[in-house]
């Protein structure tokens, strides 16, 4: 069932952009594709990468300007921001996508839901969550990542039963409502939908931030990952064992640093195909990002469709520290899980060795002395490599963070 809408959709969105997209008519003008019959042939086409939206942004535009209803842009976190267009019926897509995973999650008419992400600045997923909430029902709060003070305002009148957030804004606020005894204003929260970060570790176990959030909230730890290019987000229902990809939105291919594709269980660079979108749609898209599809029989919450783990790495960032392979992503997983460290930047440089070479730069907590050692000692046991381990200011760490990217702060900087 799940393979044969899979296998239509796919057909529907190849013919569709063999006819609309200049990008595509162009792209696979060489590829036979009278042998394209269903997702199993996907491989014989070429894949698309970020660059050529980048380049041929007009080229992927499906529709006339008229049709274009919303304009978006990526937050360029790995690369320059990409401008997408999305129709009506592109907006109706992202609905149904936050529907589903919102009812996946148990969310219905009855819930009232703080939204702390930006749902402004060109930002896709702020709005996609709104519209979802809409459609499921339930009431929004949208109080945005910048005011605190009015966040707590907010839950004390509203009592929401669920936050969506990154992570670690909603441990930092939840610190913040506990510093002054006003940590009460959470008791309602039963639900927190976490995006941007990875709250689950390989095995979908919670990682330190998850585990943290769960303790700190007493409430249920929702793992989601969007891509703003692919118009979708795969999010966890209640059973928490990956984010479930409907075969009426996406289809995911999980491939090698070849291209080839791997078996379920293994990692690699997530590519994706957007199904029914009418504005940019996009076959086989790179999106860089690294993770797998989870090898494990359905979850039991009654959909049929694969599961996508979380997001261990982004393949850009891979870095090559004396011949192991490490993403930064691991890095920050053990940063985050040491309780005494307050904040903390990763700053990667190229040696003249082939080699990467990876600075830790951290604040701790007050009154904690010196733990250089111990935080090296903590890094080698998970990396089976050693960064370099630095104290620094918090304003200092600050300042390092903010600037890759003004409207992001960043954990990982690359100066390779
Ligand atoms: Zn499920």
């Amino acid at each position: 069932m799940v393979k044969k809408l899979a296998d239509a959709n796919f057909l529907k969105t190849l013919n569709y952009c063999m006819k609309h997209s200049r990008f595509y008519q162009k792209h696979y003008r060489n590829v036979d594709l009278s042998v394209i019959k269903g997702v199993d042939d996907i491989a014989k086409l070429p894949f698309t990468t970020k660059d050529d939206i980048a380049n041929f942004t007009d080229d992927f535009q499906c529709v006339d300007e008229r049709s274009v209803v919303e304009i978006a842009t990526t937050s360029g976190s790995t690369g320059h921001p990409l401008m997408l267009k999305y129709t009506k019926k592109d907006l109706e897509r992202l609905a149904l996508n936050e529907h589903l995973a919102f009812h996946n999650a148990g969310i219905d008419e009855n819930d009232t839901v703080l939204i702390t992400v930006t749902i402004d600045k060109c930002f896709i997923a702020g709005l996609a969550y709104y519209i979802g909430l809409n459609s499921v029902g339930a009431a929004s709060v949208r109080v945005g990542p910048k005011f605190p003070e009015m966040l707590f305002k907010m839950a004390e009148v509203t009592k929401p039963t669920a936050m969506i957030g990154v992570p670690t804004y909603l441990d930092k606020v939840f610190d913040i409502a506990a510093a002054e005894g006003n940590e009460g204003v959470f008791r309602t929260v039963k639900k927190l939908i976490c995006i941007g970060e990875p709250v689950k570790e390989k095995d979908l176990s919670l990682n330190a931030i998850g585990k943290r959030l769960s303790e700190k909230y007493n409430a249920g730890i929702f793992s989601t990952y969007g891509i703003t290019e692919l118009a979708v987000s795969f999010c966890e229902c209640t059973k928490s064992r990956g984010g479930h990809i409907h075969p009426e939105l996406i289809h995911v291919e999980i491939v090698d640093d070849d291209g080839n594709a791997v078996p379920d269980g293994v990692e690699g660079e997530v590519v994706a195909t957007t199904f029914n979108v009418e504005g940019m749609p996009l076959i086989r898209f790179r999106t860089g990002d690294i993770s797998f599809i989870v090898d494990e029989p359905e979850c039991g919450c009654g959909l049929k469709c694969k599961r996508l783990g979380p997001v261990t790495g982004r393949k850009k960032q891979k870095l090559k520290i004396k011949g192991t392979s490490v993403y930064p992503q691991m890095i920050i997983n053990v940063m985050e899980s040491i309780d005494y460290v307050d904040n903390f930047v990763l700053i990667a440089t190229s040696d003249t060795t082939l080699s990467d070479h990876i600075e830790v730069r951290c604040s701790l907590k007050a009154g904690i002395k010196d733990k250089t050692n111990d935080i090296k000692a903590k890094l080698r046991g998970n990396l089976k490599v050693t960064p370099e381990v630095i104290l620094d200011s918090n304003a200092n760490i600050d300042l390092i963070q903010s600037s890759v990217s003004k409207r992001k702060k960043t954990k990982f900087v690359d100066r390779r």
